[in-house]
């Protein structure tokens, strides 16, 4: 069942193998590569092995030179998506929840969906013989560079949390959250919470008492705030009282391709100022088409807006929606890149460079912070 609906909407346009040019291909495998959003734990595929459905898996992101991908846990989603208007009050995942096998806690409660979703990716890398490690600290990230200097057959991970229903209305649980490893998490995905509207909810408001709450207390704990999904009231509160930076994890921009779940220019810029950066999705109303070639216009609208050293890639993988390729092709989004006229560097700054260097400012040193209060 879990399965034929993965197969039915994570839809993969363009089966491989894909073609790129030399140049391309030359260029791709000297990038650091990193995606700042895929669903892939959500649909019981034991990700070591490589799959026929989706787009990601350990063996697919080494084939396609992904350094990092950001693994995001949907813990609610409302049945018939719509992009205008959800509420709270039905839930598909339940339903893949049950049909796992997830531990009872899951079957009422959001917060055992996050923390089983980190425990199976923690289980995964444990029994990887080292191909996936998921990073929690800047010493983490280190020590993977280190390994991966020497051996480019691995990859990694980084667990994030799509929508903050996930803490179950209470701030609080941030801890719980970070102490599972999670480093990322949105206010809201695809309906309005107890801590922030979504673009897609019903009132689409702005951060409640609890969503400022849970934003001092996640940057206080080094989690990067996500404004995908956010609305324009939830993105303006985020924005005004962020410290540290913020991101936008998968998102379009609404000049390059209208519509209520991307951003303005203003919020694009907003982003920027903080030091964060802006995954551009992959599917086609995040980038305004389905190929690379629309994922790169997007990305040359969004380095118009908010400079080079804050664009990235939100492919989206996994994610219910269809993209060009899976994360073997990415050399071809490489060569669309060089089409649309960007330099070698700023290339690497684009397909992960940026990330990188986010990482190495905003993770923790060390596992659980000690610093007083
Ligand atoms: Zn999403």
């Amino acid at each position: 069942m879990v399965g034929r609906t993965e197969a039915r909407l994570c839809v993969t346009a363009a089966a491989p193998p894909y073609h790129a040019s030399d140049r391309a291909r030359s260029l791709h495998e000297r990038l650091w590569v990193a995606d700042l959003h895929a669903d892939s734990l959500l649909w019981g595929r034991d990700l070591l092995k490589k799959g026929s459905r989706g787009q990601v898996d350990v063996p697919r992101l080494i084939e396609g030179n992904v350094a990092l991908q950001v693994l995001a846990a949907t813990t609610q989603s409302p049945r018939h998506l719509d992009l205008e208007r959800n509420d709270h009050r039905t839930d598909d995942v339940v339903l893949l929840a049950i049909a796992q096998g997830w531990p009872p806690a899951t079957w009422r409660r959001l917060l055992p969906r996050a923390l089983h979703l980190a425990a199976r990716a923690d289980a995964m890398a444990a029994r990887s013989d080292g191909r996936l490690q998921i990073l929690r600290t800047t010493a983490d990230l280190a020590a993977y560079e280190a390994r991966r200097a020497e051996n480019r057959a691995i990859t990694a991970g980084l667990l994030a949390i799509e929508g903050a229903h996930a803490l179950d209305r209470d701030p609080a649980n941030v801890d719980v959250v970070a102490d599972a490893g999670y480093r990322m998490m949105s206010p809201s995905h695809f309906f309005d919470n107890a801590f922030g509207g979504s673009a897609h909810g019903v009132t689409k408001g702005g951060l409640t008492d609890l969503g400022r709450e849970m934003v001092a207390r996640m940057e206080a704990r080094s989690m990067l705030v996500d404004i995908a999904h956010a609305s324009p009231a939830t993105v303006d509160d985020v924005l005004a009282m962020a410290r540290r930076p913020v991101v936008a994890s998968h998102t379009g921009l609404r000049g390059a391709c209208d519509n209520t779940r991307n951003l303005t220019d203003a919020h694009a810029r907003g982003v920027a100022e903080t030091g964060g950066v802006l995954g551009i999705g992959f599917w086609p109303t995040a980038c305004g088409g389905d190929d690379a070639t629309a994922i790169a216009q997007s990305i040359r609208y969004a380095v118009d807006i908010a400079g080079i050293e804050h664009v990235a890639l939100g492919s989206d993988f996994d994610g219910a929606v269809t993209v060009p390729f899976d994360a073997t092709g990415l050399v071809v989004l490489t060569d669309a890149l060089i089409d649309s006229g960007f330099g070698d560097d700023d290339i690497a700054k684009i397909m992960g460079g940026n990330v990188r260097r986010l990482l190495l400012d905003v993770l923790p040193d060390r596992p659980r912070s000690t610093a007083t209060g």
